[in-house]
């Protein structure tokens, strides 16, 4: 029999171990939770005890239970006002609860229990067989909901490393893999979506079109492994010289272009200057341990609302500076004749 008057305390929770289905009893009677905890000291579960609706809700919002065995008849907050209270909290809904009652089997309360969504039911005196049957449905149905579990976790882990093979095939996409720049195609796609901002007359831009002088010379007189860290080098000075929301793109072999959104022309002209003397200013080291001096051309042209370009239009306003700038002599800035 479950009514023992003689115990006065719940039992000790069974020693935990974090793998084990964790079950939580809540029953007003301490010799019914004594009983339930000897019942079930032989199962795979790690078995706690609650003598209240409400301390079980603390103890839930403390921790995951696996299962909860509910008393029905209980002071202050009955069984099915627990339950009610469980499944009204998104953190605890999932917990499924099987009902313990001592009263008849009436079709009313099994209604009211399942609708509230128990697992199962069970009536007092409690028989251990029936008690360890029930818990062995729900600890089998605890295993495959683990192995589910770890599947999903398993595929989330695989669509994980999709989304990041993904996103380092779109970055090799919009990058030069010698200097890590954006790429032509990549920066182009940009400079139309900065064109069309001042189309909308949200904003002034500009670009600089700039060239290696003589690179040809410094691949046949150095070697080319000379000229990629030519290249190297001033890629990595473009991208400090200029500011954070400029876009230095590898345009060419030995061209660059660089965007400048916000930029009117007369903010424009001391970028360039800077970048220019930043590249002429500094030799650049060569593997061999020889140090060169290199100079850069650049071709500058600027657009705003008014002006109606179109990116292409732009652009080979940038070219012909950059040309003008060759012709005059190289190692110099030109500015589109508007
Ligand atoms: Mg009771």
């Amino acid at each position: 029999m479950i009514q023992s008057a003689a115990i006065t305390s719940p039992p000790k929770a069974i020693a935990s171990t974090p793998e084990l289905p964790r079950i939580l009893a809540v029953d007003d009677q301490p010799a019914n939770l004594i009983t339930l905890g000897a019942i079930l000291e032989t199962m795979p579960v790690e078995f706690q005890t609650a003598p209240s609706g409400p301390t079980a809700l603390a103890r839930i919002l403390e921790r995951d239970y696996d299962l909860v065995l509910l008393d029905v008849q209980m002071p202050d907050m009955n069984g099915f006002e627990t339950a009610k209270l469980i499944r009204s909290s998104h953190r605890t809904r999932h917990i499924p609860f099987i009902f313990i009652t001592a009263l008849n089997t009436d079709a009313h309360f099994i209604r009211k229990g399942y609708e509230l969504g128990a697992i199962d039911y069970i009536t007092k005196p409690i028989d251990p067989a029936v008690l360890r049957s029930k818990i062995n449905v729900f600890l089998q149905l605890h295993t495959s909901n683990s192995a589910l579990r770890e599947e999903v976790a398993g595929l989330k882990n695989q669509e994980e490393r999709l989304r990041k093979a993904n996103k380092d095939l779109r970055h090799q996409a919009q990058t030069d893999p010698l200097t890590g720049l954006l790429n032509r195609r990549h920066g182009h796609t940009l400079l139309c979506r900065e064109m069309s901002r001042v189309e909308r007359g949200n904003q002034d831009l500009s670009i600089i079109m700039a060239d290696i002088d003589h690179f040809k010379n410094i691949n046949d007189t150095h070697g080319h492994p000379a000229g990629d860290a030519v290249l190297l080098e001033i890629a990595r000075r473009l991208t400090q010289s200029f500011r954070p929301h400029d876009l230095v793109v590898r345009w060419g072999g030995e061209e660059f272009l660089i965007i400048c959104p916000h930029t009117s022309f007369a903010q424009s002209l001391p970028l360039a200057q800077r970048i220019h003397h930043a590249i002429r200013d500094v030799p650049i080291d060569l593997p061999s341990g020889l140090a060169i001096r290199v100079t850069i051309s650049m071709g500058l042209a600027h657009t705003s609302t008014l002006r109606g370009l179109s990116a292409e239009g732009l652009l080979a306003q940038a070219d012909d500076a950059l040309y003008a700038a060759k012709r005059d002599g190289r190692d110099r800035i030109r500015v589109a004749q508007v």
